[in-house]
């Protein structure tokens, strides 16, 4: 891989310039090069911290699910974990007990038959954890084949297109043919017949994802496993269900309980959630859950020392943080069932109001109302010619707001929504000044003859809502 530099470099003579401010020696830093010599460490750290300056303001990005506020004590818990490596279960047995916590506090959440043996881990985030679960379907389909003598030469996945880039990731670097059920018509994900149409022996699962990142929907988790046990009946084809619940893990528990969805659906082999993201947990931390041991073949299972005993472990790093799982049971605990549900929910009011709000501004249309996940899109009206989502998007920019604009992918890449993202901190009040701002920008977009911007001048990330399969030349 190639390191890209910044627009403005003009080869070796664009040193970072360190303002004589600081009154030490005149000091030209190398921007692209170790440097020879040393440097006393408060202009070392003035110097970073005075670029990391223009990172802009994460409190008002919309547009990421992940964590962008976090308690004193779980930030100070962090730096007193700076140093643990996850990995090492035998120097840092409290650690690893805190992780195996997490995972049994999680499997009861998730309604595993017994949460005492259920299996588990914390990975790195969402990515990792699907990855492992991937890999999980992926060998069970294999030893079943093998099994019966047959090949196991095309597995494939079934998915909605509307999955995360993750699992585009998994297809494509394990080699698993990646089957994606397209959008059509105001149908935004999978559902249990395209999913069931989509299926034959090679099919290794389905996944379903709990709150799309596209419209923040969940998609039909008990239809679709009704219609693969249907598929079964008929068949003879057994194929399970990985629910990538990236944000849904940790917000149906506390806002739906009613939703089945989770492991109480006997199809259902494995779960993710990020931590990081509605799990209250800065960057990075993800975990993912078996049912049980069937669902994770024993041979994808590694063995460390711990206290001078085994410990298994299913990971794809080997070093990794232990801060953000220890910040993670510290929230468990801090929060309790009711904390969370009590965040949760503020999160959805915020949502729907917004949504609500921004509905009756006039020449919006939702897509979704933030009453799922606390995340809603939104599409300027078919009938206003004179503005596009790119345009809003670009203009709330210039009061600070990230809130990202893109295109649905194909079959619908006709439709551009804006979609806004609401996590802990993002309170009632901001929403108000969100919305001030927006009333704002439309005042002038209304008054401009034609759009100014499309989705090829947009540099708007979309947190892995990105079209698939296009590769827009110096955006890959
Ligand atoms: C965010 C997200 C992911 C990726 O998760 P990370 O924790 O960012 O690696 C996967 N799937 C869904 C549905 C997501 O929302």
């Amino acid at each position: 891989m190639t390191v890209r530099h910044s627009p403005g470099h003009r080869g070796e003579s664009r040193d970072l310039a360190v303002n004589p401010l600081f009154s030490r020696e005149p000091l030209r830093v190398p921007r692209y090069a170790l440097p020879q010599g040393q440097m006393d460490p408060d202009t070392a750290y003035q110097v970073v911290h005075d670029e990391l300056m223009l990172d802009g303001n994460a409190r008002q990005n919309l547009a990421t699910f992940v964590s962008t506020w976090a308690e004193p004590q779980a930030l100070r818990l962090m730096a007193e974990c700076a140093q643990k490596n996850m990995i090492d279960k035998d120097e840092y047995p409290q650690t690893a007990e805190l992780e195996l916590r997490c995972v049994h506090m999680l499997a009861r959440l998730w309604h595993a038959e017994d949460p005492r043996h259920a299996i588990g881990c914390s990975t790195t985030g969402s990515s990792e954890a699907a990855m492992l679960g991937g890999l999980a379907l992926k060998r069970r389909w294999q030893h079943r084949r093998r099994a019966e003598g047959k090949s196991t030469e095309r597995p494939n996945l079934v998915m909605g297109i509307n999955v995360q880039i993750c699992w585009d990731k998994f297809a494509d670097y394990f080699e698993v043919e990646p089957r994606y059920v397209p959008m059509e018509g105001d149908r935004f994900h999978l559902t249990p017949e395209k999913a069931v149409e989509l299926c034959d022996e090679n099919t290794i699962g389905v996944v379903a994802v709990l709150g799309s990142t596209f419209d923040g929907s969940y998609e039909p988790v008990a239809g679709i496993a009704a219609a693969l046990d249907d598929l079964q009946s008929r068949t003879g084809l057994d194929i399970p269900v990985h629910v990538d619940a990236a944000s849904g893990g940790m917000i149906a528990p506390f806002l739906d309980p009613d939703l089945v969805w989770d492991f109480r659906l006997p199809r259902v082999a494995s779960i993710n959630t990020s931590g990081h993201k509605y799990g209250l947990v800065m960057p990075g931390v993800g975990w993912a859950l078996w049912r049980d041991r069937d669902a994770l073949p024993d041979d994808l299972v590694f063995h460390v020392n711990y206290l001078g005993g085994d410990m298994p472990t299913f990971a794809l790093n080997f070093s990794r943080p232990g801060a953000q799982v220890v910040a993670q049971y510290y929230t468990f605990l801090r929060l309790g069932f009711d904390g969370y549900r009590r965040v949760q929910q503020t999160c959805r009011d915020v949502a729907t109001r917004l949504a609500a709000e921004i509905a009756d501004l006039g020449p919006f249309e939702l897509i979704t109302h933030g009453d799922e996940i606390p995340v809603f899109a939104f599409r300027v009206r078919e009938d206003i010619g004179n503005f596009s989502v790119f345009d809003v998007s670009a203009a709330l920019r210039e009061r600070g707001w990230l809130v990202p604009a893109y295109t649905f992918p194909k079959d619908r890449t006709d439709l551009a929504v804006l979609r806004i993202v609401v996590r802990n901190g993002f309170s009632h009040d901001l929403a108000d000044l969100l919305l001030e701002d927006l009333r704002r920008v439309l005042t002038r977009l209304e008054k401009q003859p034609e759009p100014h911007r499309s989705a090829d001048d947009t540099s708007n990330f979309a947190h892995g809502a990105e079209t698939k399969n296009v590769r827009r030349p110096g955006r890959h």
